[in-house]
């Protein structure tokens, strides 16, 4: 997972845009609506099926807002936002990375298993699984995530 953030800040995720680039596919419509090309940007943000899926999770993001934000300027801006210490918002930082992971399953799942009839939905799903390995039998977060400690880096 912190993989698959670090490549999507760092626009190193492996999408169909970014395959092309490197002369491993020709087209690259994207998977969930058809119509633009799947770049990061469009896939975790921009695409009507994706804005569905924020609109509708539990932290309702309007995510075409603001507009022409790539998509690693735009998830610094929100973990940024949701990981402040004076709130109570970690557990947010927690399922908006979720949301963001649960997108890049349901659109592998679209891309791999052609049987599969997109239902965006699914990332619900996903997300709740992602959530429940943060929390203890009570259903409290286990992890306090802290963004002084992602400045330093892992230790
Ligand atoms: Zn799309």
């Amino acid at each position: 997972m912190k993989m698959f953030y670090w490549k999507l800040a760092n626009g190193a995720l492996a999408t169909r845009v970014n395959l092309r680039k490197r002369k491993i596919l020709s087209e690259t419509p994207c998977p969930f609506c058809g119509d633009e090309e799947e770049s990061n940007t469009h896939l975790f943000k921009d695409c009507e099926v994706t804005m569905r899926i924020w609109k509708s999770s539990n932290l309702g993001i309007n995510s075409k807002n603001p507009a022409n934000m790539d998509i690693s300027q735009w998830t610094k801006n929100w973990l940024w936002f949701l990981m402040q210490d004076d709130s109570n918002l970690e557990g947010q930082a927690i399922e908006f990375l979720g949301t963001l992971w649960s997108i890049w399953l349901l659109r592998n799942k679209r891309i791999f298993n052609t049987s599969y009839h997109l239902n965006p939905s699914d990332t619900f799903e996903i997300t709740r699984n992602w959530l429940k390995r943060w929390q203890d039998s009570s259903g409290n977060l286990i992890l306090n995530v802290s963004p002084k400690k992602d400045t330093m880096g892992d230790l």
